[in-house]
Parts: structure tokens; C-alpha cells; sequence
């Protein structure tokens, strides 16, 4: 049974067993996570689940270990060549098609992540519940049993769907895509315009794509959504000031990881995103040996909810700088300041460093301006920037005024200048600095 409607571009696309599939999985996954997040001795407990059940750490131990000290780090690669050795052998589901995400892909091989009941529930509904303490009045927009909060995908081959969601009241989040065809495109513009939209919430790349549809759509209106949230790509602040300017309200920040589920979000401060200690360990990696819960470098996630797939000590492939203190929001703990996630710092021009940030000067002050961009090293130390027009913009004079612009900053250094048509394919991590 089907539940497309040719006529409807906006329809769902999956089939209403799946929708109750997983109304009852989150229903009998809520008291489960009750359960788990009121544990109170989570974290220990997760890691003598790890080392009695997970077939990685019974190996390495071969007895009951609770102190995150003795866990090894752990690599991407280690999960990609030994997948099922870092998977409960305690678990089964016969519905766990239902259970696993994959990893986005952009940066490398796809990881397929197992989740148990709990932790499902956590990544899908209570995340939501975590972000409405900073989205003061998302509880008041929220409609019941009506479509009132929309993730936005930009990946063409993500299903359109609907999703009941018991911890927001049983309002209905939908996820709509992106980028198909002209003709979808619009009616989902024309969709949004109408809808009532407690909460936005999609990459910033997305959103973006989002805004430029709408403000190229005619037929009046715009979409106005009374929060938005920006999650799974760098959020530059060019960038963020658009989609608040278009939208009308504060965008909130937050770190996601299909490996982790929620980790970080923003507070009303703005003073950085502050992570998710109840049930996350976040380690840097200060230096090759060190391993510290502030600092610089490589980020180690320690997920204590799910007890199916275990991640440990793992290092996530993202660069941040973490500090800890108290927060006026009430926050007491560590926030991720920084998060340069896998960008490239500075570029090489042969005879001096160049800082990315000094690059995104440069381009975010051209006129007329350049709406996306990358920039990555070239042959014989020339610095290439790809980039791409605003719609209906003068290709050519931004060209010129961008070669400009650069020159005088950076004499002596040589830029190559490429006018693209996009900077990463289809539903892609948007990535300025390689
Ligand atoms: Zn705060």
C-alpha cells in the first residue's frame, strides 16, 4: 500500500504501515528511555555493558571494566573494518531495518549505525525535547496531530515522510526534499507558505536552497517559521545571518552526529554550543598522546545510550576547541566554542600562510556578491577558489571584482578564480575550506 498521491508533490512518499511501524516503536521505546536516562550510574554501567557484551571489548579486557581511562581510542577506520565487533551480541530486534542510519557519506565511506530502542528514541523525539529549552516558545506553535515542524533534506533520493512525534505533543515533523525538479520545488515552497511552522530545521546549505526558492517564488507570502534549527555542516556566519534576515528569527546552532545523536546546541547566549554531558563524553585529542575534556583538537565521543553499537572513545573526524565553565542559561559544563569540524586552517602561497578566515574576509566583502564558495589548494601552491553567483548576478563582474579584492590583499599570492554552477553534489556536506 502506497500512500503517494501523484497530484500532491508534497505528499509523503512512504507508506502508512511504515508510519505506524514507528509510532509504535516510539512508544514502546519511550519508557525504555526513561528508563536509560535515569539511570544514575549511566555511564558506568554502559561501559560494563560494553565489555560483557560487545565482542571488541570482551576480547580486550576479558572481565568487567568501568573506567572510560582504560577504553583505547578508536578510529573511523576500526569501525569501518570490524563493524560487528564493536555490536552488542546481547541484542535482538527482527525489526531492525527500523533501527540503523547510515552515516552521510561525504567525507568517506558510508557507516551503517545499529541503535537499540532507547537511543532510536533519543536521536528521533528527544533530541526535539533538548532543543525546546532553547526554542522558549516551540511548545506554543506546536500544533497536535498537524504537520507544524519540517526538516528540510537537500538530498533528492531522501524519502518525503511524516513522523508522529509523542515528546512534541504528538505534533506531526515532516521532512521534505529538496532539489528534485522545478515543479516539486515550488509546490514545496508553496507548502511551507501555507503551513503553520513551529520549527525549521535542516542543514544550513538546505535552508539556504530554501530561501532562494522562496525568495524566487511569486504568488505572495513567504515562509515563516516561528524557530529555525541548523545541524550537520558548518554554520558560517555570512551564512546564518541570511537565513535569520530571510526567516525572521534567531537561528539555534547544534552539533549532530549519526554516531551520536544530538551532542551540542547553542543557548540564547550564543556563547558556543554546550554539550550533552547526561549521557555523552566529549575527550580532545590535545595532542597524539594526551587526551584531555578542554582544549584543541581532534573531538572522542563517548555515547552511553546506545547499548547496541558501541562508541567509544571515538574519534568522531571533527576539530573543535572546547572550553568549561558556567553559562548565564544555567549550563554548567563543557561548550564547544570552536567548531571548525574537518576545514582546512590555512592555505600555503609558497613563501607565507594564509589564514582561512582571512580568505572569507576578502569574498564575504565582494560586490556584487558571492553566495557559495570554496576554496582548496592547488598545483605549485596557487590557492583555487571555486564559486558560485548569486542568482541573476553578473557572473563576470563579480569575477573581475573578486580577482580584485584578492590582489590587493594578498599580493604575491596567486588565486585560481572558478565560477561553478554548485559547490557540492545533492545532499553533500557543504565544506568551505579543503
Ligand atoms: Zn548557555
Amino acid at each position: 500500500m502506497s500512500a503517494i498521491h501523484r497530484d500532491d508533490l508534497t505528499a509523503d512518499e512512504t507508506t502508512r504501515e511504515n508510519a505506524r511501524i514507528n509510532l509504535r516503536l516510539a512508544l514502546e521505546a519511550y519508557p525504555l528511555w526513561v528508563e536509560r536516562v535515569t539511570c544514575p550510574d549511566l555511564k558506568r554501567s554502559f561501559l560494563a555493558n560494553c565489555s560483557a557484551a560487545v565482542p571488541y571489548y570482551r576480547n580486550l579486557f576479558n572481565g568487567t571494566v568501568q573506567d572510560l581511562d582504560r577504553f583505547p581510542v578508536i578510529d573511523r577506520a576500526d569501525h569501518d573494518d570490524r563493524r560487528l565487533e564493536f555490536i552488542s551480541t546481547a541484542f535482538e530486534d527482527p525489526r531492525s531495518e527500523f533501527l540503523r542510519i547510515s552515516t552521510n557519506g561525504t567525507f568517506g565511506r558510508s557507516l551503517r549505525v545499529a541503535w537499540d530502542l532507547p537511543s532510536l528514541f533519543d536521536l528521533n523525539h528527544a533530541s526535539y525535547l533538548r532543543l525546546s529549552t532553547v526554542l522558549p516558545n516551540l511548545f506554543s506553535s506546536l500544533v497536535r496531530g498537524e504537520p507544524s515542524a519540517f526538516v528540510i533534506s537537500d538530498s533528492p533520493r531522501d524519502l518525503r515522510t511524516s513522523v508522529v512525534m509523542p515528546a512534541l505533543d504528538g505534533a506531526i515533523l515532516r521532512r521534505l526534499t529538496l532539489g528534485r525538479d522545478e515543479a516539486t520545488d515550488a509546490a514545496l515552497v508553496e507548502h511551507l507558505r501555507r503551513a503553520r511552522i513551529a520549527l525549521l530545521h535542516g542543514k544550513p546549505s538546505a535552508l539556504l536552497n530554501l530561501v532562494e526558492l522562496d525568495s524566487l517564488h511569486d504568488g505572495g507570502g513567504r515562509i515563516a517559521p516561528a524557530n529555525v534549527v541548523c545541524s550537520g555542516e558548518n554554520l558560517y556566519a555570512d551564512n546564518r545571518a541570511r537565513i535569520e534576515a530571510w526567516f525572521g528569527c534567531p537561528v539555534v546552532d547544534a552539533y549532530t552526529a549519526s554516531e551520536a545523536g544530538l551532542i551540542a546546541y547553542e543557548c540564547q547566549h550564543r556563547g558556543g554550543m554546550h554539550v550533552v554531558t547526561d549521557h555523552l563524553t566529549v575527550e580532545v585529542a590535545v595532542s597524539d598522546e594526551s587526551l584531555s575534556p578542554t582544549g584543541t583538537g581532534q573531538l572522542l565521543i563517548t555515547n552511553a545510550l546506545n547499548w547496541r553499537h558501541a562508541f567509544v572513545r571515538y574519534r568522531i573526524g571533527d576539530r573543535a576547541t572546547v572550553t568549561s565553565g558556567e553559562c548565564g542559561c544555567g549550563h554548567d559544563g563543557q561548550t564547544i566554542v570552536a567548531m571548525p569540524g574537518r576545514e582546512r586552517a590555512t592555505y600555503w602561497d609558497g613563501s607565507t600562510s594564509i589564514t582561512a578566515e582571512e580568505i572569507n574576509t576578502v569574498i564575504e566583502a565582494t560586490d556584487p556578491p558571492v553566495k557559495q564558495y570554496q576554496v582548496a589548494p592547488g598545483e605549485d601552491h596557487q590557492i583555487v577558489i571555486s564559486w558560485v553567483g548569486e542568482p541573476g548576478g553578473d557572473t563576470a563582474r563579480t569575477s573581475t571584482a573578486l580577482a580584485a579584492a584578492l590582489r590587493e590583499r594578498f599580493p604575491g599570492s596567486r588565486f585560481g578564480l572558478s565560477n561553478v554552477p554548485a559547490i557540492n553534489l545533492p545532499g553533500g556536506k557543504l565544506r568551505r575550506f579543503l
